[in-house]
């Protein structure tokens, strides 16, 4: 078979899609590590191991009632629970004057690095989550990133699960990283500027027209009312994929109460579906979003999907050139019979959570 060389949507980024042979999807499930962890932080009882949560959510006669922890008491029984990071990669002000900013000067990374523990169920990962606890899940990412974004020192909030030891995660207790940065990372600036380019041109979101595209493809993998899921054309990583909201909305802060159980269900099918075509695989995935309200027209939230299943190697980490050998169209084929298998099981009220 000859190379296929393909460029991102967006970004200035080049993929060689090298098959070298037919594949099954056993082909790429990876054996597991033991691994062996103490006692985890985020499992219900260790609340004093984190830093007070910043926010939790816990039910009540009237619904779901939100609060943080004060005076050094640690609420429990809670269905979700944010805290901040106890190693944080970025820190809040503290109340410091701000530093001098010549050339060589250190810049503090200022910020917010915070964990919302999705569950109080250690195993209760999105792959095998109950949907309504996932609808807890979203709504707590859209309580901190309203708060978080309105922050005049914070530019950009961004939003990102790491699953599984090899896609770096230390705790494998379900959670997801809340990390508000100083900037606008240089992924999310090169989408921004390549979709503002798009619509000063045709006044069109080269997002919806993505979507639009890529529904009618063989890269299409699944949809709803709200959403639909697909494999981009030039991924780079191994069975990545895409979800993208089908109507135009420029961040997930535009989601209305009514699909964040679809989003929430979405969500559900998407990572079952995963986690059975590849035996739990490791992944990463985060959320686009659009940084400020100047982006609304030509912005579009999505959440990319990267399964960690190869490593980066001289060609990748020098250069910015990828290898992937699975076509995105094959990945899509069989991660389409998947959710559709998880969907029926989905149905049947087979949740399968522990
Ligand atoms: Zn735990
Ligand atoms: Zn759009
Ligand atoms: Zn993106």
């Amino acid at each position: 078979m000859t190379n296929e060389l393909r460029k991102d949507y967006l970004l200035d980024r080049w993929v060689v899609l090298s098959v070298q042979r037919k594949q099954r999807p056993t082909d790429f499930v990876k054996k597991k590590e033991e691994k062996r962890e103490g006692v985890c932080p985020f499992c219900p009882g260790n609340e004093h191991m984190t830093p007070p949560a910043v926010l939790f959510y816990l039910s009540s006669e009237e619904g779901v009632r939100k609060d943080r922890d004060r005076n050094k008491i640690r609420n429990r029984n809670w269905l979700v629970r944010c805290v901040p990071n106890l190693y944080p990669v970025f820190s809040p002000p503290n109340g410091n004057k701000s530093e001098s900013k010549g050339v060589n000067t250190p810049v503090r990374a200022l910020g917010h690095h915070e964990i919302l523990i999705e569950s109080p169920k250690h195993d209760e990962h999105p792959g095998v989550a109950r949907p309504s606890q996932l609808v807890h899940v979203v709504n707590a990412y859209l309580d901190r990133l309203r708060f978080l974004s309105a922050k005049t020192h914070v530019k950009y909030v961004s939003i990102f699960r790491n699953h599984g030891r090899e896609a770096g995660a230390s705790l494998s207790h379900a959670h997801t990283q809340i990390i508000a940065l100083p900037f606008v990372p240089r992924v999310q600036k090169e989408e921004l500027v390549t979709s503002r380019n798009a619509w000063t041109k045709k006044e069109e979101c080269v997002f919806c027209s993505i979507l639009q595209r890529e529904r009618k493809s063989p890269r299409f993998i699944w949809e709803d009312e709200k959403f639909i899921a697909f494999a981009p054309w030039a991924g780079v990583h191994l069975f990545e994929f895409w979800i993208i909201p089908k109507k135009h909305q420029s961040t997930l802060l535009d989601i209305t109460p009514n699909e964040v159980p679809v989003l929430a269900k979405f969500l559900r099918v998407c990572f079952g579906g995963l986690k059975s075509l590849l035996n739990d695989p490791p992944y990463n995935f985060g959320f686009h979003i659009a940084p400020t309200e100047l982006e609304r027209n030509f912005y579009h939230w999505h959440i990319e999907v990267y399964p960690k299943l190869t490593i980066w190697a001289g060609l990748e980490k020098s250069n910015g050139v990828f290898v992937n050998t699975v076509m995105p169209e094959e990945a899509a084929k069989m991660l389409r019979k998947a959710f559709q298998r998880e969907e029926t099981q989905l149905q049947k009220g087979d949740l399968k959570a522990s």
